[in-house]
């Protein structure tokens, strides 16, 4: 991976061994996780006034109303995620920065994410480029739709939040794949929830208490 910024001690690799520490210290387990955020430069994903800013334990604007998750649901939504054995393919719904994307690039056979914000998609797919990623697929498209062209996926994280689940998403689960997605309206009361098919049916699981921007519906024009 290229470095940005070299020199200014804010992205240095002590101030990233801290924010690892403290996803430790809020119960992130998973070796293969905490080292692809080790390892990711969050501060690309960030507009650069920010980037002093990129490796504290914070969700951050990215324009557009949007943000950057949280590194620790990042790291959180990824390990729930992998802890049912390896995956091939991933679908994200909700690109917006593209560094959940990135992380999960690292640790799966390929990513598809999709995102309703075209500028968002472009500046997404430039960093991808720069980080020589080349497993992550983009789509501008409503995400509450999935992306049925690849599925079934064996895990699908959607990173904003609808009222109710999405039956598409839940179509294009394939069994004993997961769906991890925070479910409520917006603002602080939504619910992390694990979905995973079954040969018969769906398990549901509640994780914990999450504040993500909504899941919208349709996408914005394209600008060409
Ligand atoms: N995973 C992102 C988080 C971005 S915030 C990151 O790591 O930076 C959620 C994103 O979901 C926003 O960019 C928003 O535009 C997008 N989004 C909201 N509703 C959507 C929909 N229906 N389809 C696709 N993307 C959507």
């Amino acid at each position: 991976m290229k470095s940005h910024h070299l020199g200014i001690g804010m992205t240095s690799q002590r101030t990233r061994e801290r924010l690892i520490n403290r996803l430790q210290e809020e119960g992130i387990r998973s070796t293969v996780v905490l080292d692809a955020i080790r390892s990711t430069p969050r501060h690309i994903f960030v507009d650069e006034a920010l980037a002093s800013r990129a490796y504290e334990d914070t969700a951050l604007p990215i324009g557009h109303g949007q943000t950057i998750s949280q590194p620790y649901i990042v790291a959180r939504m990824t390990e729930v995620l992998l802890s049912g054995g390896k995956l091939d393919k991933v679908l994200e719904v909700g690109t917006g920065s593209g560094y959940q994307a990135a992380i999960l690039a690292q640790l799966v056979g390929q990513v598809y994410s999709v995102e309703r914000i075209d500028a968002l998609l472009k500046l997404a797919r430039q960093r991808f480029m720069e980080l020589g990623l080349r497993n992550i697929r983009l789509k501008h498209c409503d995400g509450k739709l999935g992306w049925p062209e690849y599925a079934p996926y064996d895990g699908i994280i959607v990173t904003a939040a609808p009222a109710d689940v999405p039956t598409a998403l839940l179509e294009q689960l394939a069994v004993g794949g997961r769906l991890i997605i925070p479910v409520g309206a917006s603002g602080r009361n939504q619910t992390l929830l694990s979905i995973t098919r079954t040969p018969d049916g769906y398990q549901q699981e509640t994780l914990e208490t999450v504040s993500f921007v909504p899941l919208l519906s349709g996408r914005d024009q394209a600008h060409f």
